[in-house]
């Protein structure tokens, strides 16, 4: 038997919840947010499964030339614009979209001699202040803009929102009032929080990220609360099964004790595969459909759990991470972060990805 860590994308699901962004936002064009490699869904499995997005953002040039040597046409918004402005030739050469967050880019601009003139939104500090430019300068950016020769076309104003994940923070009213007393034109704010919590902010270009892949954004609460499905199920399977003695100490460090006479399994995940190591003792694991409770430290190869429930379990016998059963936000609330960090971190080289079949009826296997 090899080791088989396996994470399950199902492409059904990514459509079902691009299908929710357009319920909640009639009409609004969609850039779906596919950074990070698809946040760890795999950069080309997802941008196919979402084709009918109106546009794709990513993080740099590298993942938006991977989109276009696959043969996507769609815009490809960078969302942190470029780099370097050696980079703003291939930017017009591949029709690519870039956000300007800063005077040296829009220098950058007005001083290249591009062959095609380039698409490009301008951003906005409307109080995160992570990037952007003040609402102060935007007038005189949004003027530079208009008149500079590499610009092509009506720039789409946008801006971030810092605290959208906490429906009670006062911040997101805040912003969107900055933003509104400055903004003119075509626009882009919402991210997944503010799509699905702020119905305000629900104009313009979207950016939905997090909730693409069926998890929620916010502080409290799943996806499914909101009607969204699990893209990726992380599945492995138990490797052993020992019964341990009362006062057994489990795994590393010893820090934890066997309370009884137990069958303790061994699953083949650890955090060389991007499982968190900082999930605690307790963070749910489904064994055969079931959940049991991680016992001991997360190892790099290997976990432990607890098969007091399930004294009938077995090597081979399969068992889910997260995913389908498993929301990916309860196994990060368990270790201390959240979903994000843990799709993004699922280890390519080491972890197998593999499809989602359909059945003819349509349901999913
Ligand atoms: C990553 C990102 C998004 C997507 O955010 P989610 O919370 O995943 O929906 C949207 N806009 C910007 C600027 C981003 O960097």
């Amino acid at each position: 038997m090899s080791r088989t860590v396996v994470a399950e994308i199902n492409p059904a699901a990514l459509q079902h919840n691009l299908n929710r962004v357009r319920e909640l936002a009639p009409g609004c064009p969609v850039a779906a947010v596919i950074k990070a490699d698809g946040y760890g869904h795999g950069l080309i499995r997802v941008a196919g499964a979402l084709s009918e997005a109106d546009a794709f953002a990513v993080a740099c040039i590298e993942e938006a030339l991977q989109l276009r040597e696959a043969g996507f046409t769609l815009p490809v918004v960078l969302l942190e614009g470029f780099f370097d402005t050696a980079e703003l030739e291939a930017i017009a050469r591949y029709n690519l979209t870039a956000v300007i967050h800063h005077p040296w880019q829009l220098r950058a601009l007005e001083q290249a001699r591009l062959a095609t003139p380039i698409r490009v939104w301008l951003k906005m500090d409307s109080g995160m202040h992570r990037l952007g430019f003040s609402p102060q300068e935007i007038p005189a950016a949004r003027q530079r803009l208009a008149a500079c020769s590499s610009v092509a076309g009506p720039v789409t104003e946008m801006t971030h929102l810092a605290c959208a994940d906490d429906r009670a923070d006062q911040t997101t009213t805040q912003q969107l009032a900055r933003f509104d007393a400055v903004a003119t034109g075509d626009c882009s704010i919402a991210s997944s929080a503010a799509i699905l919590g702020w119905p305000q902010a629900r104009r313009g270009w979207l950016r939905p990220g997090i909730m693409l892949y069926g998890a929620s954004p916010f502080v409290t609460g799943g996806g499914e609360s909101w009607q969204l499905q699990p893209v990726m199920t992380l599945r492995s399977t138990l490797i052993a099964v020992n019964r341990r003695q009362r006062g057994d100490p489990i795994g590393y460090g010893g820090s934890w004790r066997c309370p009884e006479e137990m069958p303790v399994g061994v699953v083949a995940i650890g955090y060389g595969d991007g499982y968190p190591r900082h999930a605690q003792p307790g963070t749910p694991v489904l064994v055969n459909g079931k959940t049991v409770p991680l016992i001991g430290r997360v190892s790099m190869d290997m976990i432990t759990v607890d098969l007091r429930s399930q004294p009938q379990a077995g090597i081979g016998d399969a068992v889910v991470l997260w995913g389908e059963g498993l929301p990916v936000e309860t196994v990060a609330e368990h270790a201390g972060t959240i979903a994000y960090e843990l799709l993004c971190g699922v280890t390519r080289k080491r972890v197998r990805y593999s499809e989602t079949q359909e059945r003819d009826n349509g349901k999913i296997l």
